[in-house]
C-alpha cells in the first residue's frame, strides 16, 4: 500500500467535517475556514502554499493528507465553445464533466456516480452499468479542476457560474457525498454559489427527495420525460417503483417546505420522436403538472450509437412548446451543445470498470 492511500484527502472534507478533524487533533476549528479557503477560493495544490498556517500545521499536513482531485485524461473542446474532461479516478475508472460557456453565465455540469443504475432507456450512460458512487472529493472535485483549467485557459479565462448535477448518474442515490459537494460549492469560504445556480437534476427517488427538501436549498430539476405511467415506466423503469402521482406529491411537498429561492420545479423532458411527442402527450403534460409551480425544460433528445430513438423534429418541438405555453408554463428548449464532442445531455460516458454491479444497486434500490 503506497503512502498516499493511508492518508486522508482535504477535498473530501466539508467545511464541517474539516473542522471536526482538527478539532480531533487539537486544532482550533478556524483553521478548517482557512483551509477551505485555500482549497476552494485559491484551488492549490499543496499545504506548502497555505502561507498563513504555522509551519508545525503545514508540516502534519504534509505527513498526514494530501490534495488530490481527478486527474485529467481528456481535455476536448466543442466549436461551440463547450468543453468535455474524461477524468480518471483512483481505481481506474473515469467519468466525464462538461462545461458550458454561454454569454452571461458559465454552467459545469457534474457526474455523480461512475455509471448509472437507473436503465432509462434513452440514456447512453445506463449502457454503460454502474459501477459505484463518487466520494465528495471526486464530486468537488471536477469543480475544483475545471475552475483551475479554465481560469488558465489561454483563449481566455472563464468563470464557472453555475453548477448542475446532470452528469452521469443518479444524485439522490449518493446522497451524503452530494450534500457535502453541493455545500461546498454554496459555501462562501468556497465557491460561493447562490442556491438559484446550482441545480439537482433527479429521475425522483422519493425517500432520498424527501430528505433533500429538509436538508439543503438547492434548485431542483425532475426528469419526468412521460406525462402518464404506461410511457414513463418504460422510459425511466425507477417510475414503476415511483409513479407520477407519488412523484408529484413529493414534489408538491418539497416546495411548500419553502424558503424564498424554493419557488418552483424544472421538469425535464427529453423529445422522442413518436414516443412521448404527441400533443395529446402535451395536453396530458399541462394537465397532470397543473397547480405545481413549474417551467418546464424540453431537451431535444441526443442520439448515441445503436439507440432506437430519434429525436423529434424541429416542428414537433415547437408545437409541443406552445401547447404548454398556452396552457400558461414557462418553457424552455434546451439548446444542444457540445455535439461533435459527443458532449451533450445522455451523452456522457466515460470509462466503467466493472458494470455489473448495476443490477445489484438497483436491486437495493428495488428494496429500500
Ligand atoms: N440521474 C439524473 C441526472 C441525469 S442527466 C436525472 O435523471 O435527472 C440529466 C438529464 O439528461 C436528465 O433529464 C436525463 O433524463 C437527460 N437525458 C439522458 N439521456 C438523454 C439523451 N440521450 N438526450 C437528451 N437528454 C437526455
Amino acid at each position: 500500500m503506497s503512502d498516499t492511500v493511508k492518508k486522508v484527502n482535504l477535498l473530501d472534507f466539508s467545511h464541517e467535517g474539516l473542522k471536526a478533524y482538527f478539532t480531533s487533533i487539537g486544532e482550533k476549528p478556524f483553521r478548517a475556514t482557512q483551509i477551505i479557503k485555500w482549497l476552494h477560493q485559491l484551488n492549490v495544490d499543496s499545504v506548502d502554499q497555505m502561507t498563513n498556517i504555522s509551519k508545525p500545521l503545514r508540516q502534519f499536513l504534509t505527513d498526514n493528507a494530501v490534495i488530490r482531485a481527478p486527474e485529467i485524461v481528456m481535455d476536448q473542446q466543442s466549436a461551440d465553445g463547450t468543453h468535455k474532461w474524461l477524468l480518471r479516478l483512483d481505481d481506474g475508472n473515469a467519468i466525464e464533466t462538461v462545461f458550458i460557456p454561454e454569454d452571461d453565465r458559465g454552467t459545469l455540469c457534474v457526474s455523480s456516480q461512475v455509471g448509472c443504475a437507473l436503465d432509462c432507456t434513452f440514456c447512453s450512460t445506463a449502457r454503460q452499468g454502474f459501477n459505484r458512487n463518487l466520494t465528495t472529493a471526486e464530486i468537488i472535485g471536477q469543480l475544483w479542476v475545471a475552475k483551475r483549467t479554465l481560469q488558465a485557459d489561454p483563449k481566455g479565462a472563464r468563470v464557472v457560474s453555475n453548477v448542475v448535477m446532470m452528469g452521469m448518474g443518479e444524485p439522490l442515490l449518493n446522497f451524503d457525498n452530494v450534500i457535502n459537494a453541493l455545500r461546498l460549492m454554496m459555501d462562501d469560504n468556497a465557491y460561493g454559489l447562490s442556491k438559484r445556480r446550482v441545480t439537482l437534476s433527479t429521475s425522483g427517488v422519493l425517500p432520498a427527495l424527501d430528505r433533500l427538501a429538509d436538508t439543503l436549498d438547492v434548485s431542483l430539476a425532475v426528469s419526468l420525460h412521460a406525462p402518464n405511467d404506461a410511457l414513463r415506466d418504460q422510459l425511466v423503469p425507477l417510475n414503476r417503483k415511483y409513479p407520477i402521482k407519488d412523484l408529484l406529491a413529493m414534489c408538491r411537498q418539497f416546495l411548500e417546505k419553502k424558503t424564498t429561492e424554493r419557488n418552483h420545479i424544472t421538469w425535464e423532458y427529453v423529445m422522442l420522436d413518436g414516443i412521448n411527442d404527441s400533443d395529446a402527450n402535451a395536453h396530458e403534460l399541462a394537465k397532470i403538472l397543473k397547480g405545481i409551480p413549474s417551467k418546464i425544460n424540453l431537451i431535444p433528445f441526443n442520439p448515441f450509437p445503436e439507440t432506437r430513438y430519434k429525436r423529434s423534429s424541429n416542428n414537433r418541438i415547437h408545437r409541443f412548446r406552445d401547447i404548454l405555453t398556452e396552457a400558461g408554463y414557462t418553457v424552455i428548449t434546451r439548446k444542444t451543445r457540445g455535439e461533435d464532442i459527443d458532449a451533450a445531455c445522455g451523452q456522457l460516458a466515460g470509462q466503467v470498470n466493472d458494470k455489473s454491479r448495476r443490477e445489484i444497486h438497483f436491486a437495493r434500490i428495488e428494496r429500500s
